[in-house]
């Protein structure tokens, strides 16, 4: 973990709601090995040219830019962000920015064999994604045979440094709904933390429905009529509502976007491959900082731009609004 740098009040990031900024979600890659059917095509895709991402000395600029705003949590996600050679010296140089808390999401297939050169180069936390426990399913899922190596990556992320581990299954009602209580157990066999995420309207083949969202509230029922649940104190701006087995180990976070939406604490932003700026997951717009980087704009005239847009952040996601529209690029694009 690095040292903090001092900003001051007046340099924060506000929106008009009054909401603080103090998150940032990087991806540094639209690329991914993995092609889960709740988030990409089974089809080839348009990745962006290597020329149209943010190289690392400008992704580097722009969150030193960021953490001179009060921006202390980064995590690096993607597309798949140890898909993209050269991303532990990445988190090197953003510990060396001064980020108090730096983490990773990652789907954890290459993981087992880069982990302690994360570790080494300053990450703190990791969140692993494995939406089953049982190889068909997982394949069915990911569209890939690389359960044994995501769990070589879960072995060698909890023998690590990095705390918590957390593993992250989004659910598809029909598809691993039936798994909530073998995640559960499997929270408690490891002593992690098992996060359950409601699918969110953000796949590329346009599927998601309401049908298909299986409810936090559901798969809170259902561990409780198993093991007896004490809630874990979080930070409003967390989005999981956390929970401890009152016997034992492990614990379960729930992530409820759909059916309980915690926009209002919402203090996170997030930086896309390609460099736009998008202030909510489901921003109809977003705003290139690319162009800036590469047009000489100096780091002032960066984050004076950044304040302002930051000051229009959505109030809420609408998913629950009857004219809600789903963004036209999708999470692989966006970075969850
Ligand atoms: N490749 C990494 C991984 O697999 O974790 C990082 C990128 S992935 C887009 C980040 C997170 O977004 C993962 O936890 C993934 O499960 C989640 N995600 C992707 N599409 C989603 C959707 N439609 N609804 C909810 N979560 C989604």
């Amino acid at each position: 973990m690095a040292t903090t740098s001092a900003v001051s009040a007046g340099t924060l990031l506000h929106d008009k709601f009054g909401r603080q900024i103090t998150d940032l979600r990087v991806s540094v890659t639209d690329r991914c090995n993995f092609r889960c059917v709740y988030c990409r095509s089974a089809d080839p895709e348009n990745y962006r040219q290597h020329d149209e991402l943010l190289n690392w000395d400008e992704l580097e600029r722009v969150v030193r830019v960021l953490v001179g705003l009060g921006i202390r949590k980064v995590r690096v996600t993607g597309g798949e962000p140890l898909a993209r050679p050269g991303v532990e010296e990445f988190i090197a140089r953003l510990d060396r920015l001064g980020v108090q808390d730096l983490s990773m999401t990652t789907n954890g297939r290459a993981l087992a064999g880069c982990c302690d050169r994360l570790v080494d180069a300053g990450l703190d936390r990791i969140n692993i994604s494995l939406d089953s426990l049982d190889p068909v399913k997982f394949e069915r899922i990911t569209r890939t045979r690389s359960l044994r190596e995501v769990m070589e990556g879960i072995d060698r992320a909890q023998a690590s440094p990095l705390k918590p581990v957390k593993v992250n299954a989004v659910l598809v009602r029909g598809m691993n709904d039936d798994e909530v209580e073998a995640f559960a157990a499997f929270a408690r066999e490891r002593d992690l933390v098992m996060r359950f995420i409601e699918f969110m309207p953000l796949d590329a083949d346009r599927h998601w429905s309401r049908a298909l969202v299986v409810p936090a509230e559901e798969v809170k029922r259902r561990i409780e009529a198993q093991w007896k649940l004490e809630p874990v104190p979080h930070e409003h701006s967390e989005t999981a509502r956390k929970f401890r087995f009152a016997d034992g180990r492990g614990e379960i976070g729930l992530i409820a976007s759909v059916t309980q939406p915690f926009c209002g604490f919402c203090s996170r932003i997030r930086i896309t491959a390609d460099g736009k700026l998008r202030t909510c997951l489901f921003s109809k717009d977003d705003h290139d900082l690319r162009y800036l980087v590469r047009n000489g704009k100096t780091d002032a005239q960066l984050a004076e731009h950044v304040r302002e847009v930051v000051t229009e952040k959505e109030e809420g996601h609408r998913i629950n609004e009857p004219d809600f529209v789903p963004p036209s690029r999708t999470m692989v694009f966006i970075g969850g």
